[in-house]
């Protein structure tokens, strides 16, 4: 009993001294408990992308949330004829992860997709999905239901048309990259643009 209480006494010791150990040496950097969407405000005058490097400045900046699909397409249409009367760039983006300011149009119309439409297609097992589409939004949607995404990049904040527009790899390799992944896509200035993916 003597030798036992002796013997916890020595191994308990060596864990105190481990964990205390670990702690003083241990890096100090933050955990990231997960990514989260990083929100630009609309409006006039500066965008920056996700390094908060950018600061570029813009004409403005319109954040098209889950409007329908026809009032998304005559506000899609009446900015770029805006900006195309006064000359101006327009770039789309999602969660501006494209760093360096190269997808910031400089003085130009910025536009946000901060769409989440999603349609599940279970027998198919596909789903169709807005253009603006964050990766986290499809997994909250798919997961209660069983699906996910066959293929998926380190972070879960980009944008769907985001991901395909880079060409994006994904991490499982046996399925390919991210675009692997594409049935179709239907592109235009128009609200039911999506994606159909696996
Ligand atoms: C931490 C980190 C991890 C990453 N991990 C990976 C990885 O695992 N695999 C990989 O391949 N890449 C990876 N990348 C790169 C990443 O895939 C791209 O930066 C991706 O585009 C990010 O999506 P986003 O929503 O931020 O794109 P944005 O920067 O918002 O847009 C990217 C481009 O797509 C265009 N675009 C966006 N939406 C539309 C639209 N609706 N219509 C037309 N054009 C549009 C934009 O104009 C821009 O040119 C990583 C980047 C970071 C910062």
């Amino acid at each position: 009993m003597a030798g036992f209480t002796r013997r916890s006494l020595v191994i308990g010791a060596s864990v105190a001294a481990g964990v205390a150990g670990a702690r003083y040496l241990g890096s100090q950097l933050p955990v990231l408990d997960g990514t989260q969407n990083i929100e630009a405000p609309g409006g006039e005058g500066f965008l920056n992308d996700a390094s908060g490097l950018s600061r570029t400045p813009v004409s403005k900046h319109i954040i098209l949330r889950d409007e329908p699909a026809e009032m998304l397409v005559k506000a899609l249409r009446a900015e770029l004829k805006e900006a195309a009367d006064a000359g101006r760039p327009v770039n789309i983006s999602a969660a501006r992860h494209s760093m360096g300011a190269q997808a910031i149009p400089r003085d130009g119309t910025a536009i946000t997709f901060a769409n989440n439409f999603l349609e599940p297609d279970t027998r198919g097992a596909s789903y169709r999905v807005h253009a603006g589409t964050r990766w986290s939004e499809i997994i909250g949607a798919l997961d209660p239901i069983g699906f996910s995404p066959k293929v998926m990049q380190s972070n879960n904040d980009f944008g769907v048309a985001a991901t395909f527009c880079v060409n994006a790899h994904g991490w499982p390799v046996p399925f390919g990259p991210m675009g692997a992944t594409v049935r179709a896509i239907e592109m235009g200035v128009m609200a039911e643009s999506g994606v159909r993916v696996v």
